[in-house]
């Protein structure tokens, strides 16, 4: 069993390397922005409502997406659970706290937050470049201003939990995917 957590500023590349190590690790990816993402396409009520904080770059509020996670968490075939890889959550202290709770009521914990370290001027060129691949309606300068903004402020104390934790690994999160993904393989294999 192994629970991680990727962890970093918008354009990271969290999904990319989420990809990657769950099918090294054979693990579950519950990534709250493309769970959101779906609700948007299926146009369902809570879809509405979560668009109408992503397309600001703002958060959505800590109890949605909690639950969300919670009933992830709970989707699962116990037996058949090799681990979870958390991608884009928790993004605030109040949710690396219930995150945690959850876990333990669960008899499940997480072994390690992985942060990929990438500096601003580079996640905005990355971001820009998904913006006309993707499409994707957050992808613009001022969304991604105010995302980084909210990283800064709101998701950026979530190291220092995991940090007192003794959870906390951070790794270059520059270079070609295979170098980065060397990289958090190597973080994780002192873990297990
Ligand atoms: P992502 O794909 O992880 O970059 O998420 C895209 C957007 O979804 C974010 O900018 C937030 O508006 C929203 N979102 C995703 N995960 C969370 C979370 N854990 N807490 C609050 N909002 C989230």
């Amino acid at each position: 069993m192994l629970n991680l957590i990727i962890y970093g500023a918008p354009g990271s590349g969290k999904g990319t390397q989420s990809d990657l190590i769950i099918k090294k690790y054979n693990l579950n990816h519950f990534s709250t922005g493309d769970i959101l993402r779906k609700e948007i396409a299926d146009n369902t009520e809570l879809g509405q409502y979560a668009n109408s904080f992503i397309s600001k770059g703002q958060l959505v509020p800590d109890d949605v997406v909690i639950g969300m996670i919670a009933n992830k968490i709970d989707s699962l075939d116990k037996d058949k659970n090799n681990g979870i890889i958390f991608d884009g959550f928790p993004r605030t202290v109040n949710q690396a706290v219930a995150l945690e709770e959850m876990l333990k009521v669960r008899n499940l914990k997480t072994d390690l937050l992985i942060e990929l370290i990438v500096e601003e001027e580079e996640l905005i060129n990355r971001l820009l470049l998904r913006g006309q691949i993707s499409g994707r309606s957050d992808d613009n300068l001022e969304t991604i201003k105010a995302r980084l903004d909210v990283y800064e402020n709101q998701t950026k104390p979530v190291t220092a939990y995991y940090e007192k934790l003794d959870k906390y690994k951070g790794v270059q999160g520059t270079g070609s995917i295979e170098e980065i993904f060397e990289r958090i393989t190597q973080v994780i294999e002192q873990t297990i």
